[in-house]
């Protein structure tokens, strides 16, 4: 089946979709996106993604290119016409085609929108998830504002390159005072040998993760001990078990960092529980 993708207005085939070359996204990263699970063909945590979007774009004062009702039909008429069951919903702004030139363009030239949808394989994806993955730590290299979700993503391309080339599925960011920030597209959780589930709190050096809020929620509503506090390598390394969360990954088990096991090594019943649970708590869009 070929693929269909939404740009600026128009549905048009994957192969031939495409952004001008003066897209101030493609000249200076200046724009922002959102991941959405697409799970039994609904949304989930639409609402969380879509509020965050109006805060990024809100941070980098660029307009919001339509309304959110349509915003939510064309998510929706994406996904429909690339018959995404299980899969992601992606979109992207930018501040638009214009002359290149460090200033913002003038008030006439519109935020560009693409969205795209592509189905995974969620077989696959369990399985893999379930085995768990390794991860290596690298200093934190990124610009203070990590809060907004920018495509400006060149040092966690650099870092997750570095982890597959280390063997590893992800790389943690380690801030200049010793404590885990989070992955290159994940946030970092560990639990403790007491039991408390911990992650470091979303006030700063993180992207306060959409998955994040939802296991927070769940760890509440089940009753589970956890701590909004940043941990460091060495107590990740000790604790019981540890997990990343992100709209791609869920809850994935993390088994080893920097080559040192976690725990006994496997995915631990904590990481499990959140993960085959996680769509009890989470939202998912009406059909
Ligand atoms: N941190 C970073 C740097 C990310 O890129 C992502 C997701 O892409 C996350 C955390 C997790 O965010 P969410 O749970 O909203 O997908």
């Amino acid at each position: 089946m070929s693929r269909i993708a939404y740009v600026n207005g128009r549905y048009l085939p994957h192969a031939n979709a495409a952004v001008h070359i003066e897209d101030r996204g493609y000249q200076f990263a200046d724009g922002v996106y959102e991941v959405c699970e697409v799970r039994d063909g609904r949304l989930i945590d639409e609402a969380g993604h879509l509020g965050r979007l109006r805060r990024s774009l809100g941070e980098l004062k660029i307009r919001q290119p339509i309304a959110d009702s349509a915003l939510r039909v064309v998510l929706r008429e994406t996904v429909r016409r690339n018959r995404v069951r299980d899969g992601i919903v992606y979109l992207q702004v930018t501040r638009g085609v214009a002359k290149r030139d460090h200033f913002f363009p003038p008030e006439s030239v519109k935020p560009a929108l693409v969205v795209t949808a592509r189905p995974a394989d969620r077989a696959k994806n369990e399985v893999g998830a379930l085995a768990g993955i390794k991860v290596i730590t690298v200093p934190e290299n990124r610009w203070p504002r990590v809060d907004i979700k920018t495509i400006g993503l060149l040092p966690n391309v650099l870092v997750k390159q570095q982890a597959r080339e280390a063997g590893a599925k992800e790389a943690w960011y380690v801030g200049a005072d010793g404590h885990v920030t989070e992955g290159g597209s994940t946030n970092a959780w560990i639990v403790t040998q007491e039991g408390i589930i911990r992650t470091r709190p979303a006030t700063g050096g993180i992207l306060s993760g959409i998955t994040r809020a939802t296991v927070l929620r769940m760890a509440r509503d089940l009753q589970m001990r956890f701590d909004e506090t940043p941990f460091t390598v060495d107590e990740a390394k000790g604790a019981r078990e540890a997990f990343n969360t992100a709209a791609t990954a869920i809850v994935t088990p993390v088994i080893a960092i920097d080559g040192a096991p976690v725990g006994d090594g496997k995915p631990g019943p904590v990481a499990l529980e959140l993960r085959r649970r996680f769509h009890e708590f989470a939202e998912a869009s009406d059909g």
